[in-house]
């Protein structure tokens, strides 16, 4: 999120309940990854793109070790590599990002859309890749479409890249008056496919995914669309859709049965869908992901918990652990809260549990050896030393990474939690 959404998140209206609860807000150092790492889950997503990192040997090799590519796979991905004498300004970056343009799309004629991704490096050269875009296209055009933005590690946090690459599609959707639901956030085909058999069932549509499979197939949008967030973290995404005359379902998420019954529902009520055909559709699924998920409370229930401020997804994933599996949150950090969005989690929260928002990661570390939750969910830097010192920890990345949402999903999303603690367990045995 940028900066000044950031500050409109901090001035949205406040709302009933324990959305009122004070909420610890903390500037400091943060163990974060960057947003390129968004690029590993959205490469997969749009099988016609091409995520090109403007960047360092650094970058480099965050996205390598971070997606384990083997050296002799074809990933959608690569980094051009900034040099020191790009650095020194003594040549013309903009000349070699042509040049390798150029050769990766003679060699690479599947693509269709190019994304051209900066870096802290690139913003150090003050590199401008929207002009670099605009310039490419016009080279490019119409075979590729050519866009950029900001994965540069400056402020952000790792989520936030697939929110600046959502945002930098939205300028590109067609204008469509015509009423549908969008549904707005990268899912694991999988639970994409059931989504639209429960949109379809309910007599709900058109249902359009942003981002999509292909990038012909990219969503039109007007003032007839509403639209649905899948995803906690697409703040600016969800402003300029709203800046386009779509508008926000208000929801919780879709995790676990009653955060899936419940973003449903807020669909069904837009298109006017009686209850009691909204119940015959979700029932089975609902009562699918209850019983996978009892499966877990025996482990889970009664156990503390402490989120570090990482994914974004913090939040809800709190409300379904303490909700549907009766775990304590202890403290629930999240590196930005948007009030506004998360209203509806905010409302289901347990009272007594602490929020913190931004990161000092120090006093994060004091309060949770002082709590000694069982469970702590946070960055693979934390994961580590904290297992070092007798946590069990849950590295958060994970769940940006698994199929999550849905009613199919939500026995899956709990054993993420149970089996830390089952295996530490066995270690002691
Ligand atoms: S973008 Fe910045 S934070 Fe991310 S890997 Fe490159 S140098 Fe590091």
């Amino acid at each position: 999120m940028s900066g000044a959404a950031l500050a409109r998140a901090q001035h949205q209206p406040s709302v009933p309940g324990c959305a009122e609860a004070p909420v610890l807000r903390e500037r400091g150092q943060r163990e974060v990854f960057c947003g390129l790492t968004g690029i590993i889950w959205l490469h997969r997503k749009i099988q016609d793109a091409f995520f090109l990192i403007i960047g360092s040997r650094t970058c480099a090799h965050l996205m390598q070790s971070a997606a384990g590519v083997m050296i002799f796979a074809e990933p959608r991905f690569a980094t051009a590599i900034i040099e020191e004498r790009d650095l020194a300004g003594m040549a013309d970056a903009n000349e070699e990002l042509d040049r390798v343009v150029g050769q990766l799309l003679a060699r690479r004629p599947e693509i269709r859309l190019l994304f051209l991704v900066g870096s802290c490096p690139s913003e150090v050269i003050k590199l401008d890749l929207s002009r670099a875009a605009a310039r490419l296209n016009t080279q490019h055009s119409p075979g590729v479409r050519v866009l950029n933005y900001s994965g540069s590690g400056i402020e952000t946090t790792f989520t936030q890249g697939e929110d600046a690459c959502l945002a930098a599609l939205v300028p590109e959707m067609r204008a469509d008056p015509a009423p549908g639901l969008l549904v707005v956030g990268a899912l694991a085909e999988v639970v994409e496919d059931q989504m639209r058999r429960h949109f379809d069932a309910l007599g709900i549509g058109p249902v359009t995914f942003l981002p999509p499979r292909r990038a012909a197939d990219l969503p039109g949008i007007g003032p007839g669309t509403r639209f649905l967030l899948a995803q906690p973290f697409l703040a600016e995404t969800a402003r300029l859709l709203e800046s386009r005359g779509a508008r926000r379902l208000a929801a919780p998420f879709p995790l676990g049965a009653e955060g899936t019954t419940a973003w449903l529902r807020a669909a069904a009520d837009a298109w006017g869908i009686p209850a009691s055909r909204f119940r015959e559709v979700t029932a089975v699924g609902e009562q699918r992901a209850r019983t996978a998920i009892a499966r877990h409370r025996e482990q889970l229930a009664g156990r503390s918990i402490f989120f570090f401020p990482d994914s974004q997804l913090e939040v809800p994933l709190a409300r379904f652990l303490s909700r549907e599996l009766d775990m304590q949150p202890v403290e629930i950090g999240t590196p930005y809260l948007h009030r506004q969005h998360l209203a509806e989690e905010l409302a289901l929260l347990p009272t007594d549990a602490a929020l913190s928002e931004g990161g000092d990661v120090d006093r994060q570390l004091d309060r949770c050896r002082a709590a000694r939750p069982d469970l702590v969910v946070c960055g693979l830097g934390l994961a580590n030393p904290l297992e070092a010192e007798g946590f069990t920890t849950k590295w958060s990345i994970e769940l940006v990474f698994t199929p999550i949402q849905g009613y199919d999903q939500a026995g899956d999303l709990a054993e993420l939690f149970s089996r830390p603690l089952h295996r530490r367990t066995r270690l002691k045995v």
